[in-house]
């Protein structure tokens, strides 16, 4: 298996020249656009890596698959999906447009920023301190990574560029749909983005939504079946932004990437799979890392469709 994605990773490194690693967080641009790397772990507990699997890089958007599990065990699906919808979006994942315009007046789902700001809005805390301390000792555990830690030149720089986050969180505000600090929960948001891991981290959390909830590694079960079930699709339909339908169609797994150029992958009762590629396409996803998950999907046969 180690071969395999050894040939996998090595027949895709050249995609990586076709994309662009993201500046608009100035840190994000320091990263190397060559990096192409995959982990793998199966809810058996077997490990397999290839490329480069150890580099770190920031979550990004893949945190918003923990502050939706997070959302659901602190509220229940009733009030999380009564502020925050659950449709596919045809928008950029920091579009402000439809915040207005549709109805319901709400954002469209939890994987883009406006929705990532409310689910992290909705975690219990008496403070942003104490919301993200939780954050990440949740994320630890399902990484089965006690060093996990913010990186806070990332947050440095997110903070004094987030300037649309702001706003949408702001307008989300005027109308009732973030009811608590709103600098509180943008900075919450800003340090989820900011938490480092690599490919071997997010394949756990992938494990541990393919195996319904519980830790393959030792048992523990850390959400209910049903909210893996709900964060196993909204993946699917919503995880890479207004690219679910195709990455649905070419991989067939739920999936969600961020901008720091991760994918995590789960696949229903067999594995979880982690990417890295810091080039992005024009939608934002890791363009290596897509591939990659196209060609692991197809030797494998993972498509659950
Ligand atoms: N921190 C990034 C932002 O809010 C996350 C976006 C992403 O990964 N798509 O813009």
């Amino acid at each position: 298996m180690n071969k395999l994605l050894e040939t996998i990773i090595e027949n895709n490194r050249v995609w990586t020249e076709k994309g662009k690693v993201a500046t608009y967080i100035p840190e994000l641009s320091k990263a190397n656009p060559r990096h192409l790397g995959i982990a793998v772990y199966t809810v058996d507990n077997e490990e397999y890596f290839a490329g480069d699997y150890d580099v770190k890089f920031t979550m990004q958007s893949i945190s918003k698959v923990v502050a939706l599990m997070l959302a659901l065990l602190d509220n229940g699906k009733e009030i999380v999906f009564s502020k925050v919808d659950m449709e596919p979006t045809a928008d950029t994942f920091n579009s402000i447009s439809s915040l207005e315009t549709r109805t319901p007046n709400k954002p469209l789902n939890p994987m883009i920023n406006s929705g990532a700001i409310v689910t992290s809005s909705l975690i219990n805390g008496r403070n942003g301190d104490e919301v993200i301390e939780k954050f990440l000792k949740f994320t630890r555990k399902i990484t089965n990574n006690p060093h996990i830690e913010i990186n806070y030149d990332v947050y440095k720089s997110e903070k004094e560029t987030g300037h649309r986050n702001r706003s949408l969180a702001y307008y989300m505000k005027s109308i009732g749909i973030i009811e608590g600090d709103v600098e509180e929960a943008l900075d919450v948001y800003f340090k989820q983005c900011s938490i480092e891991v690599t490919c071997k981290d997010i394949a756990r959390i992938g494990a541990m939504l393919a195996n319904d909830g519980v830790l393959p590694w030792n048992g523990e079960r850390v959400i209910p079946r049903q909210v893996a079930r709900i964060v196993k699709t909204i993946m699917l339909t919503c995880g890479m932004y207004d690219a679910s339908g195709e990455f649905a169609v070419k991989v067939g797994v739920p999936g969600k990437s961020g901008v720091g150029g991760g994918i995590l992958a789960s696949v229903p009762s067999r594995m979880g799979i982690g990417v890295f590629g810091p080039a992005l396409d024009s939608k934002g996803n890791s363009i290596g890392g897509w591939k990659v998950l196209e060609e692991v999907s197809r030797e494998l046969d993972l498509s659950i469709l």
